[in-house]
């Protein structure tokens, strides 16, 4: 398939390889911000085949992984009751809030449906006009456009009974909250590719000279990750603190302006609540005013609801780069995929499911 079996070619991936030993001199840390980067490095033994001098660490940019626990309790919440049709990517289901999920939801008689566009639940909308539609808008800068499209299309069509639980959040600001905390260890960005191809990566460049580290854009294939560990590598061993893109099929420096207009016509920036991490200011967004009759918050009455998180889990610490998932005690004990105590380990994304698929627990 093209642009699909030529980034996995063993030989040429040996070949990046190879160019990294030869350019790496010293220690560096670079985390690589998607889960689905995440998931190919540990799927593919990325990282055991790096020279030890590079040590890679994983990012907070697995949508379920951070969705605060009190926004999972409200979906749970709206979800219950009877008038509701409750839709969602089929990823959210298995995530646990208090005591329970959106599965134990619907084996408990709740019309919750897994939709595999915000548009499909549009039209459910339109096929059930005495139910209430809800769909679960979670995500980063990659799916805010399809959401924001469904609330649009939804107004267009005089729809009552649709509304989005929204809580969509932005690279940008993650990063300067870990660059700025006292406790980082990064030195390097493989920034995620797919968000690129919506936001284009003019975003970073502020965030490169200010903090004084490589950005490179990268996909999520093994060559496209061996490429931009490279490009950053050599960054970071010639003193260079550019934003560079290693992923030039898909990725402009502009990204994909009328997905970016459709964003703001409908969002506008707020503070974001991240699971594990807390609230990261100007992080997120949430439905402008002239929007908010399809806030599913504002319909039932949500608001107020406030969870704390486990104890146990340090999923906070991983997702920042400051531990690994086999550093947390509960790590494949009483934490795994079929019990998970958090959302890395839940999610098809997550940096502790991924250890737990792809790595013997002493690795
Ligand atoms: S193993 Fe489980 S409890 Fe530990 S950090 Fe990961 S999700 Fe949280």
């Amino acid at each position: 398939m093209k642009h699909l079996t030529e980034y996995r070619d063993a030989e040429l991936v040996q070949a990046v390889l190879v160019k990294i030993k030869r350019t790496v001199s010293r220690p560096w840390v670079i985390m690589e911000i998607c889960g689905g980067q995440t998931h190919a490095i540990m799927r593919h033994g990325i990282d055991q085949l790096l020279p030890p001098e590079i040590e890679l660490v994983h990012g907070p940019g697995c949508p379920v992984c951070v969705t605060p626990l009190e926004l999972i309790d409200k979906a749970l919440t709206i979800a219950s009751q009877p008038e509701v049709i409750f839709t969602s990517y089929g990823d959210m289901l298995r995530v646990p809030g208090t005591g329970r999920d959106l599965f134990s939801v619907r084996a408990a008689g709740g019309d919750v449906r897994v939709v595999y566009s915000p548009l499909d639940a549009v039209k459910i909308a339109q096929q059930n006009p005495n139910k209430q539609v809800v769909f679960f808008a979670i995500g980063f800068e990659t799916t805010a456009p399809a959401n924001a499209m469904s609330v649009l299309q939804a107004k267009a069509l005089g729809l009552t009974n649709f509304s989005v639980l929204v809580s969509h959040v932005c690279v940008p600001p993650a990063m300067h909250a870990i660059l700025s905390s006292p406790e980082n260890r990064v030195q390097g960005f493989l920034a995620a590719g797919h968000v690129c191809t919506v936001m284009g990566f003019w975003e970073y460049l502020p965030i490169a000279q200010k903090y004084q580290v490589p950005i490179v854009v990268t996909g999520f294939e093994p060559l496209d990750i061996v490429q931009g560990i490279l490009m950053t590598v050599r960054e970071l061993e010639t003193g260079r603190y550019e934003v560079d893109n290693a992923y030039t099929r898909l990725v402009t420096f502009e990204g994909n302006r009328p997905a970016q207009a459709v964003i703001n016509k409908v969002f506008q920036v707020c503070d974001r609540k991240w699971r594990g991490i807390g609230t990261i200011p100007a992080s997120g967004w949430k439905l402008r005013p002239e929007y908010a009759d399809f806030d599913a918050e504002n319909r039932f009455s949500v608001g107020q609801i406030h969870t704390e998180e486990s104890v146990l889990c340090i999923a906070g610490q991983i997702l920042r780069g400051l531990k690994k998932p086999h550093q947390c005690p509960a790590f494949g004990t009483l934490c795994i995929p079929e019990h998970p105590l958090g959302a890395t380990m839940v999610s098809s994304e997550g940096a502790c499911a991924a250890y737990y698929r792809y790595r013997d627990k002493n690795d």
